[in-house]
């Protein structure tokens, strides 16, 4: 994982709970990104349309 994948990561995470989603400033382009976490197992995705960034832990 690149390094602005990291960040990208850590900003959509950031105060996201279980079963929660939530649209965020992308970190990397400034546009319009989105982010969720599973209720189940905590697992994140998130993605940014603009830049094309996709990140799932
Ligand atoms: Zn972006």
């Amino acid at each position: 994982m690149s390094e602005k994948d990291f960040e990208f990561m850590e900003k959509a995470g950031k105060d996201l709970k279980r079963g929660k989603s939530k649209e965020f400033i992308c970190p990397l382009c400034g546009g319009k990104a989105y982010a969720a976490r599973a209720r189940i197992n905590g697992h994140l995705h998130a993605g940014c349309k603009k830049c094309g960034i996709r990140v799932m832990q």
